[in-house]
């Protein structure tokens, strides 16, 4: 009972705090476009953190795009991690590429005698226990059950885990196995049954069971999961493909609307007009009725005759979004140009996600380019990307970090997260 008055009571209060937050911004001078544009900047925020805090949005699923690729990744990831949907990611350069010892035959490290080996090694990095080791590919975890304690101590007994440690299995569509062992002591996030994306964290790095020092044992079974069912690992794992990277965009729409959300909106073929919150309208992948007049009028929309509950049809709507778009676009192409800078088209699509959701005005004030040039695709930049006043650290997980964590991750990384 007091877990659910907790549970209700939170999030109420929180949207208080935010209801006074947002009429701190009380003298608005309403010909001023961008003074407005910022308080509905607020406004939106505030739904939007309520919503997500208020457990609105708890059943929404992540995807972590993989594009066409079918492939391994190596199972070492970044040391930068994004957080998406309770599940957490290092999809970057991996931290350690080392193999120090192949598949096959070899010399036994700890007996000295010529043995088999049923995967490769995988060392380097910061050492025992930071880091991550990533799912090669999407699956089910197999391993470990729920009664395993993953208690194996590095440099403790050789045996433990029957000499994998503590490890993980996981079980892919296509027939194979991945096996990660030696991971660290109790850093296993993972338990069978779950389901694991590629690039998803499963584990630290360690030197539990037989091992002589920290390194990750990685196995691939084909057909069963059984250990002499293994094959060389190489034949699907290469460091120099890590991940699926695009720097070629195009996927902005689907991002963009990912996080802007609106298709829930859909009646036929038109989109409903939302109050969202002040009687302000907005119709589709928020796109708002008022400042968005001129755009609408091009299309022979008179928005002052679309109330709330009102239809616009989609193929309308969605030629305004992609107006606006175009028009961010070239704002920033110009500023881009303006300052000397290159981006690579994913930036641009991240910057572009940014822009749209926070207003051009707050994008002016915050400096992007000089912040840019002053630390490039840097984690200093990172803080400039959270600029605002939000703490990325946060423990609670909005809906508005997920999406600057989704544009970070876009724009440093070049992988979508998208928000379904
Ligand atoms: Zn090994």
């Amino acid at each position: 009972m007091l877990k659910k008055i907790f549970k209700f009571s939170i999030p109420l209060y929180i949207l208080f705090l935010f209801i006074i937050n947002v009429s701190a911004y009380e003298f608005v001078d309403p010909k001023n476009e961008s003074e407005v544009n910022d308080k509905i900047s607020e406004i939106y925020d505030a739904k939007e953190q309520y919503e997500d805090l208020a457990g609105h949005k708890e059943e929404e699923e992540v995807e972590i795009k993989t594009g066409t690729s079918t492939s391994y990744w190596w199972p070492i990831g970044s040391v930068d991690t994004v957080e998406n949907g309770g599940k957490v990611y290092a999809t970057g350069d991996p931290e350690a590429i080392s193999i120090t010892s192949d598949y096959g035959s070899r010399v036994d490290p700890i007996t000295g005698i010529a043995s088999t080996h049923s995967g490769v090694d995988i060392s380097g990095g910061r050492g025992l226990g930071k880091v991550n080791v990533i799912a090669a590919k999407d699956g089910i975890v197999v391993y470990p059950t729920k009664n395993v304690s993953n208690n194996c101590v590095s440099g403790g007994s050789t045996s433990c885990g029957s000499g994998y440690g503590n490890y993980v299995i996981i079980q892919h569509s296509n027939g194979t196995y991945t096996l990660y062992g030696h991971l660290y002591e109790n850093s296993i996030t993972v338990k069978a049954g779950d389901q694991v994306e590629q690039g998803q964290v499963i584990g630290k790095m360690g030197s539990s069971g037989y091992s002589t020092g920290a390194h990750l044992h990685f196995e691939v079974r084909v057909g069963n999961n059984s250990t002499s069912s293994t094959e060389n690992p190489l034949n699907y794992i290469s460091a120099d493909n890590p991940r699926e990277v695009s720097t070629n965009g195009g996927q902005l729409w689907e991002f963009l609307n990912s996080w802007e959300g609106g298709d829930s909106t859909k009646v036929g073929d038109s989109y409903r007009v939302l109050d969202i919150g002040d009687g302000e309208r907005t119709v589709g992948h928020g796109v708002t009725l008022r400042w968005n007049s001129e755009k609408f009028q091009k299309y022979g929309i008179d928005v002052t005759k679309y109330g709330v509950g009102s239809t616009i049809p989609i193929d309308i709507v969605d030629n305004v979004e992609r107006d606006i778009i175009e028009g961010l676009r070239s704002k920033l192409t110009k500023g881009l140009v303006e300052n000397s800078i290159t981006l690579e088209e994913n930036q641009i699509e991240a910057v572009i996600s940014w822009m749209y959701n926070k207003g051009t005005t707050t994008f002016s004030d915050s400096n992007f380019y000089g912040n840019y040039k002053k630390y490039g695709n840097t984690e200093q930049f990172r803080d400039n990307w959270f600029f605002y006043g939000m703490d990325y650290n946060s423990q609670f997980t909005t809906g508005w970090t997920r999406r600057r964590n989704a544009e970070w991750s876009l724009f440093h990384e070049g992988v979508y997260v998208f928000n379904r």
